[in-house]
């Protein structure tokens, strides 16, 4: 739209002017038409109130007697007289009469300076008409009068003679200055182009055209311009194209009237005084005259300038518009586009966010999953390492449980043998000591198989109710061979009254013998050997210290005795398993273990155990 708009400018500009230019030319002709034809009625009146007074006053006898008979003075006088009050109740310049020569002799300004009588006149061709019987018209410069005048002439007939002419001059030069109006000029010429009349006084008496030399002396013989030089204006026609073709526009050079009479007119000389002016005429057919009406077309130009302004404003305007909704469209889709952008952007990162929480979420599942799969598989193997540390206890038990079965089956035969060897010597009483011995020795044996009986079931069984000190003494018994063979002395700091607290027989049993076993392994090769038990039952916990005078745990953080598999023991003396299951049962009962260095040498383990007491409440 912009475009055709940018592309069609020219044309419209070019059609604006020359639409414009047609108007206003048009207008300015149609004002000259109206203006024409005021002009040339008015010119027409002018003349038509004089054109039958010769007529009317040659009739007078008078005139004839005075052109007939011989002149007196009296008649002349008289003749004067009648001329003088015509001429002034006729309001004509001069009324005057000629002989057939052509001498005037009787004349309206008899009185004045420089009187027509006495003159001739013969020259001038309304004289010549009116001498062959015709009305003469003509239009020139006083010779006497030096006045511009129209004369109308009539012969003063006597019968069929023409005894001489009475001419009226009319004056025409008034006229003139009714036509002074704005932005026109008006001007009247006669047959050969002599502007006679003007309202532009420089312009009277130049010609249309350069006069021939034959023209020139016959102007000249008529002396109808008083000798004025008649040089030509400097006019160039043009076509406009634009009006109807009687209608031409005419460039003129106004000369002043000190230019040198003889020279040539140099247009150029006064280019800068040129004016542009449309043409109108019309012929005056009985007075021989045409009037033209020449107005300025200084305005067209204004008014082509006008519309071409108003024409390059409009379109101005469309292409700013134009200019400014394209503009304001490519910003609404940059805008568009921007958004549309932001949003793919904003959808990917959502969608990439997803994707990675997505990720997450199945790595978390995953991880979650693992987490509970390890957890039931470090269950099922504290479960499967209890009951294998339980074997691995059995078997060190049993060790010491055949050692210890050994030694009084050893002693029982040994009974046996020497009761039978007292009663076959009779000696009776020595026969029942052997066997009172052997009953006791009995005794002790089924003592040791009932903690293999403990030992041969696997404890599953919920926290209960556990005597605390007797748990203690069958982990002290279990072990006591063990004690005994490296020499350890046990140092009890326990309470007179057993103590209940959270637990199962077996399981507790297990955690003191695990404990004590790893306090004989660590003092077995040292020095001093002692190994302290404590038992002290506070407010909210029950807490059982064994502290040995061993080399004390060798790492930086002792709680990592109860990692899993963690040991400083040669490869085949130790698994590393022992603490890590006692700390999982003390956790089974609600309790806890810490494991510590003491100052003074030496590991401590302390197990805080809950009160039964507790337990029962909560089971209440
Ligand atoms: P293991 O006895 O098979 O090595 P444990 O879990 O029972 O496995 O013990 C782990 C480690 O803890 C031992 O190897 C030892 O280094 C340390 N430890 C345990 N008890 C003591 C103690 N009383 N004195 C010094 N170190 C100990």
């Amino acid at each position: 739209m912009a475009l055709v708009v940018l592309l069609a400018a020219p044309l419209l500009l070019w059609q604006t002017a020359h639409w414009s230019r047609f108007l206003a030319l048009t207008a300015i002709n149609d004002g000259s038409r109206q203006t024409l034809i005021l002009v040339v009625e008015n010119l027409r009146g002018e003349l038509a109130r004089f054109r039958s007074l010769p007529h009317l006053i040659a009739i007078d006898p008078a005139f004839k007697r005075l052109l007939k008979g011989v002149i007196t003075a009296e008649d002349v006088q008289s003749a004067n007289l009648s001329l003088e009050r015509t001429n002034r109740i006729a309001g004509a310049l001069d009324i005057y009469i000629m002989n057939r020569s052509g001498l005037t002799l009787a004349a309206s300004n008899w009185a004045s300076d420089r009187p027509f009588i006495g003159r001739n006149f013969s020259y001038r061709p309304y004289f010549q008409d009116a001498m062959q019987g015709r009305l003469g018209r003509y239009f020139a410069i006083g010779t006497t009068s030096r006045e511009r005048g129209y004369y109308f002439a009539y012969p003063i007939r006597d019968g069929p003679d023409i005894l001489g002419a009475l001419a009226v001059k009319v004056q025409v030069g008034h006229l003139e200055r009714t036509w002074r109006g704005h932005g026109h000029e008006i001007i009247v010429t006669d047959g050969d182009g002599v502007i006679f009349l003007s309202s532009h006084p420089e312009w009277r008496f130049r010609t249309l055209t350069q006069l021939t030399e034959q023209t020139l002396s016959r102007i000249a013989a008529e002396r109808k311009y008083a000798g004025a030089e008649l040089l030509p204006l400097s006019i160039e026609a043009c076509k406009t194209g634009l009006v109807p073709d009687d209608i031409l526009r005419i460039r003129k050079v106004p000369i002043s009237v000190s230019d040198p009479p003889d020279g040539p007119i140099q247009r150029t000389s006064l280019g800068s005084q040129a004016r542009d002016y449309l043409t109108l005429s019309e012929e005056m057919f009985d007075a021989g005259w045409r009037v033209t009406i020449l107005a300025r077309t200084d305005s067209v130009g204004r008014q082509v300038t006008s519309a071409m302004l108003v024409v390059g404003f409009v379109i101005a305007s469309v292409l700013l518009i134009a200019a400014y909704a394209v503009e304001r469209r490519r910003r609404v889709q940059e805008r568009i586009a921007l958004q549309a952008q932001a949003q793919t952007m904003l959808e990917q990162r959502v969608q990439e966010r997803t994707y990675d929480l997505e990720q997450t979420n199945v790595q978390l599942r995953t991880e979650v999953s693992e987490r509970k799969r390890a957890e039931r598989e470090l269950r099922q193997a504290q479960e499967e390492l209890v009951q294998a540390s339980k074997l691995a206890a059995l078997g060190e038990v049993s060790a010491g449980i055949s050692h210890e079965l050994n030694q009084p089956l050893a002693a029982i035969r040994s009974y046996a043998d020497n009761a039978r060897a007292f009663l076959d010597r009779d000696r009776e009483d020595a026969a029942r000591s052997n066997l009172a011995g052997i009953s006791q020795l009995t005794e002790r044996m089924a003592h040791i198989i009932r903690h293999l009986r403990t030992y041969a079931r696997k404890d599953a069984v919920a926290a209960r109710p556990t005597p605390l000190l007797a748990a203690l003494r069958e982990a002290l018994s279990l072990l006591e061979h063990r004690f005994v063979e490296h020499d350890i002395e046990v140092v009890e700091d326990l309470p007179k009254d057993d103590v209940m607290v959270v637990g199962g027989d077996v399981r507790l049993q297990q955690v003191f013998v695990n404990l004590m076993t790893n306090s004989i392994d660590a003092m077995a090769s040292g020095d001093r050997r002692v190994l302290g038990i404590a038992v002290r039952a506070e407010k909210e916990a029950v807490v059982v210290t064994l502290k040995d005078s061993g080399p004390g745990i060798g790492t930086d953080d002792p709680a990592r005795v109860f990692d899993p598999f963690f040991t400083t023991k040669e490869v085949g003396e130790g698994l590393g398993l022992g603490l890590s299951i006692t700390y999982g049962i003390v956790k089974q009962f609600g309790g806890a273990i810490e494991a510590a260095n003491d100052p003074a040498g030496g590991a401590v383990f302390t197990v805080r155990l809950v009160p039964a007491r507790s337990l029962e409440e909560e089971t209440v």
